[in-house]
């Protein structure tokens, strides 16, 4: 059977930005758009933040980066990949790039995306000048968050579930400057939120139920990569079971001269965006990150290595 040339598995900023890539280079392209076509962006509204973009919504930023791919020539197969190694034996080369959602609690806080809640900070801030906001979690992503609200928001509560920080020292050093914007709630709970918008908040605060008001909240308690599928394949993983490409390893302070940074440890499996990266997380990095990976996937396929040899690191 002749294989395919390029699967790519995700339909997110990071997939599309790499479809848009090999597609032009005419290189033929499968994006396996998934559960979630079009990613995380497709449940943001406005978007302020992406360079070149004024005035766009992230699903309408979503279709455009599809018709761009298409336009080239990609396929988008609304399908979700469950076995790497039965694409592997389809396509030539494949660019892994499924995303990571945020943790959520489970307290019917999808009900409130683009009403008062949301998962990402940087994205957002902006729309609370003024305004009243709580922030849950107690690691670094916390604590960014928070400092970041406090240039618009009139006042930044922090939720922190247990009696301690997950951030690191820095980070809480950094509290130090905020003493006055924002207020650190300990073994707090949040069980509720009320109100058509985010209006009010149940918490449980050391075991005593208390009803806040707030104009707007925000999650910070981790994010899950969509690498689940990847746990019987040879790709490797870290220990939250995000991607580790080479440049993500050469990151970790490991001294490598890495032929293919976007390669993960099997040859021909790249990946991008958000299942690889857990400090950026902006659609304008998780593109980035999709075009190294087309650039670097193109020129393997010109340059390829033997069959089945090991992405190799010199140096
Ligand atoms: P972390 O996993 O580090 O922290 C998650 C936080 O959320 C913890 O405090 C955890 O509480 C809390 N949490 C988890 N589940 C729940 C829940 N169900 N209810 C309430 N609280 C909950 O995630 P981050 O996103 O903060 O950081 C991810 C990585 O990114 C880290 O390596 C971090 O260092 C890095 N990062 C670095 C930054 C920087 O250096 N500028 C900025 C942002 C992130 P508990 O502690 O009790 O488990």
């Amino acid at each position: 059977m002749n294989k395919r040339k390029v699967a790519i598995v995700g339909s997110g900023p990071a997939g599309l930005a790499a479809a848009i890539y090999t597609s032009r280079a005419e290189i033929d392209t499968v994006v396996y758009a998934g559960e979630e076509p079009g990613g995380q962006l497709t449940k943001t509204t406005e978007i302020e933040n992406y360079p070149g973009v004024v005035r766009k919504t992230g699903p309408e930023l979503m279709v455009t980066m599809t018709q761009q791919a298409t336009k080239f020539g990609a396929r988008i197969e609304y399908e979700t990949v469950t076995d790497l190694d039965k694409l592997r034996s389809e396509y030539d080369a494949v660019i892994l790039a499924m995303g990571a959602s945020p943790r959520l609690l489970g307290i019917g806080e999808e009900k409130y995306w683009g009403k008062g809640f949301s998962t990402c900070a940087v994205c957002d801030a902006a729309f609370y000048k003024g305004k009243n906001v709580y922030v849950v979690g107690g690691g670094d992503s916390a604590i960014e968050d928070a400092t970041a609200l406090t240039k618009f928001a009139s006042h930044v509560t922090i939720l922190v579930r247990g009696d301690k920080w997950r951030a690191s020292v820095a980070m809480q050093k950094r509290l130090e400057n905020y003493q006055e914007q924002i207020t650190v709630m300990w073994k707090t709970n949040l069980k509720e939120i009320q109100g058509e918008r985010v209006e009010k908040l149940v918490l449980d605060v050391d075991g005593v139920e208390k009803t806040v008001e707030a104009e707007g909240l925000f999650f910070a308690i981790g994010h899950i990569p969509a690498t689940g599928f990847l746990k019987d394949s040879n790709v490797e993983l870290d220990h939250e079971g995000y991607i580790l490409t080479q440049a993500a390893k050469s990151l970790q302070g490991v001294k490598l001269k890495v032929e293919w940074p976007t390669m993960t440890n099997v040859a021909g499996v790249f990946a991008a965006g958000d299942c690889v990266d857990h400090r950026y997380r902006q659609a304008g990095t998780a593109v980035g990150m999709g075009i190294a990976a087309a650039l670097d996937c193109e020129r393997w396929l010109n340059f390829r290595q033997p069959e089945n040899s090991e992405n190799r690191i010199v140096g």
